[in-house]
């Protein structure tokens, strides 16, 4: 009855922008000099209902003038109610050069998207596409339209790094032309790079990495060129703007691409990333990518069970003849600090509390990741660490409501975990009420002063340094009298760390405060424990429970629970290098478990590369993977990157009879250097 909807609205030439939606009333079109008449197609979606194009006496043709055309359609539905969609139609003149779109053929996102008047645009395209067609759409059939000089339809090769891609366009009437240029980055190669000829290794290999190049860029004017990857030549000057080399100051646009150079190295002949495991290729660089995800030497995607269960400490420990020799033995107890968490009254409901958990760990993302890093200070009550703790107490009103469900327990360890990480990443300063700085005496004043300065002698700093330098000695110290349980001591220096550190904040209001936060991970691995209770043959709980005794250096008990871990598990790759890692060290790369430590750590370094060459879509993620305790096994765990350091290391000296296809030292401590 009232629909006066159009369900479909097409043109005889141009696009509509935005594309037809039958909610959206206004839209625009550019259309060539060439074009002389608009001929508009509206549908109705109801039947009964009609349309009349506006001042064109019933005719669904409107002849254009240059310049802008209005056009408007009047739809009336069967009981009168009348909707109006409008389409701005610009007629170019004769000597305007502009694209009407411009697409790459392979389905490549540009950004920004496509605008006329928009000339420079970039685009990611995946590590194994060695070229693309870049498809440029002009409004007008005199028009000439090239691609890099030559014909539009033409391939454009991808350098293994970025390259730039020309569209030119040269008006209707050949007066006048416009450029609009793509650069079109592949996204990084992972394993290391190695070239067959040592000239070219030399020629490629980024001064600051020591990696070949990714996405080169010069500093302008440098003579001799300085060139640089261009991620870590950013991250370098992020703050002075000064060549790091001769400290020269750079101008507004410093920093040149080189795409030559890329193009150059593109060329260059390179190994299989899979040599070491026997492949004997040798290829393009800009073709590896593809190469690498087709090899036929490249690791398998499904680990072998019999690497854990033909080892002779999985037949003593899970054989079939053999019982358990390790009895777990742990008992749930409320402790103060949980009972503390208990902060505010339950709202009497476990889904309610699991949910406000969530929102405020998603609140914590935002907070950390809006600005990188944490700032200095925040408002009361407002910081990312009050959102995990926020998080901790609903976490800890759920368990009190539910206290036989190891999964609540399990993730009040997993934010108690993040905790930590959080404050010893970001540092941790918060604000407190407001409050007068100590008033001193003279004498008192320079006596502390005194102390403090020994204390930075003790630890390495001068007499007279900065004063992050003394909060830092006062910190170590802090942190080495408690290690050593004098608490009074401790409590002493901390005192003298913040009156310090009351000089360093605003109007001696502010007031850091020193950071205690190895007992969160000590929290964190009493719930896990809790969970694993609850659930003793979980290898999840077993992982997390080894993986925090080994960042504890407890390596016995950590070695049980990645034990029974890896007999649930066995293929599991992450679980596999933690075990290794510990391995490793236990041994200390001599023992008769050296040989399984390897593998597996470079069983997981494999499956982790292969992870970073094909992105999987991160929407199947659970939400909160973000949380560290929940994100094992990826560059951003410091507990795994210690690992590959430690295997890259150890590498460089091994023993005799390591496994065959081991990874070359230089292969494992390439992915440090990222
Ligand atoms: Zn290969």
């Amino acid at each position: 009855m009232d629909d006066c909807n159009l369900k479909e609205l097409s043109l005889s030439a141009g696009m509509l922008d935005p594309a037809f939606n039958p909610s959206i009333l206004n839209y625009r079109v550019t259309l060539g000099n060439d074009t002389v008449n608009l001929t508009v197609y509206p549908v109705t979606s109801d039947n009964h209902a009609s349309y009349q194009i506006i001042g064109t006496g019933g005719s669904k043709t409107v002849g254009l003038q240059d310049g802008l055309n209005k056009i408007e359609i009047e739809v009336a539905a069967e009981d009168g109610t009348l909707k109006r969609y409008k389409i701005e139609a610009t007629k170019l003149s004769a000597n305007t050069p502009v694209l009407s779109g411009l697409k790459i053929a392979e389905n490549l996102t540009l950004d920004p998207p496509f605008s006329i008047s928009e000339y420079k645009y970039t685009c990611t395209a995946p590590l194994n596409m060695i070229s693309v067609i870049v498809e440029p759409i002009s409004p007008d059939h005199n028009m000439h339209v090239t691609v890099n000089g030559s014909e539009v339809g033409n391939q454009t090769y991808l350098n293994v790094g970025h390259t730039k891609a020309e569209v030119n366009v040269t008006s209707a009437d050949g007066t006048n032309s416009q450029i609009y240029q793509i650069v079109i980055s592949r996204v990084q190669f992972p394993w290391s790079i190695s070239f067959s000829d040592l000239n070219d290794a030399q020629e490629y290999e980024c001064p600051v990495s020591l990696k070949a190049y990714y996405r080169p860029v010069s500093i302008k004017g440098s003579d001799p060129k300085h060139i640089f990857s261009s991620s870590l030549i950013k991250f370098l000057t992020r703050k002075t703007k000064c060549n790091p080399f001769d400290d020269t100051p750079f101008d507004a646009q410093w920093c040149v691409p080189e795409y030559e150079v890329d193009k150059r190295m593109s060329a260059a002949s390179v190994y299989c990333c899979f040599r070491y495991r026997g492949c004997t290729g040798t290829f393009e660089l800009s073709e590896l990518g593809k190469h690498a995800l087709e090899c036929p030497f490249k690791p398998p995607s499904e680990l072998d069970s019999k690497d854990v269960t033909g080892t002779s400490w999985y037949q003593t420990e899970f054989g079939l003849t053999s019982k358990p020799r390790h009895q777990f033995r742990h008992t749930i107890e409320l402790r103060n600090w949980e009972k503390n968490l208990r902060e505010r009254a339950s709202e009497g409901n476990v889904e309610k509390h699991c949910s406000n958990a969530r929102n405020e760990i998603k609140n914590y993302k935002e907070l950390v990741s809006k600005t990188g890093k944490f700032l200095p200070f925040y408002e009361e009550g407002k910081s990312p660490l009050d959102a995990l703790h926020k998080a901790a107490v609903d976490y800890a009103l759920a368990i009190k409501l539910k206290p036989k469900d190891p999964e609540l327990h399990f993730h009040l360890g997993v934010v108690l975990e993040e905790h930590y990480y959080a404050a010893v990443i970001y540092g941790v300063v918060k604000k407190i009420e407001e409050q007068g700085a100590e008033k001193l005496s003279a004498a008192e004043t320079s006596g502390r002063n005194d102390e403090i300065a020994v204390i930075c002698r003790l630890h390495g700093f001068k007499a007279e340094c900065t004063l992050q330098q003394q909060l830092k000695a006062l910190d170590m110290e802090y942190h080495q009298l408690k290690e050593q349980g004098q608490a009074a001591k401790s409590d002493y220096v901390q005192s003298l760390y913040s009156w310090k550190a009351q000089q360093a904040g605003k109007d001696g209001k502010l007031k850091p405060v020193v950071s205690d936060e190895h007992k969160y991970i000590e929290w964190s691995l009493l719930k896990y424990l809790d969970a694993l209770s609850l659930q003793p043959q979980s290898w999840k709980y077993n992982f997390h429970v080894g993986r925090l005794y080994l960042f504890q250096k407890k390596n016995n008990d950590a070695l049980k629970h990645l034990q029974v871990a890896l007999a649930q598990k066995p293929t599991e790759p992450s679980i596999r290098f933690y075990a290794g890692l510990l391995v490793l060290d236990q041994d200390d790369g001599l023992g008769p478990q050296t040989r399984y430590a390897i593998q597996y750590l470079q069983q997981g370094l494999e499956q982790l590369l292969t992870d970073l060459q094909t992105p999987s879509d991160n929407s199947a993620n659970h939400e909160l993977s973000f949380l560290r305790a929940l994100d094992t096994f990826s560059l951003q765990n410091i507990q795994l990157i210690k690992g590959i350091y430690r295997l890259g290391t150890f590498l460089f000296n091994p023993p005799a009879g390591l496994p065959e296809r081991t990874m070359s030292p230089e292969q494992v401590l390439h992915l440090c250097a990222n």
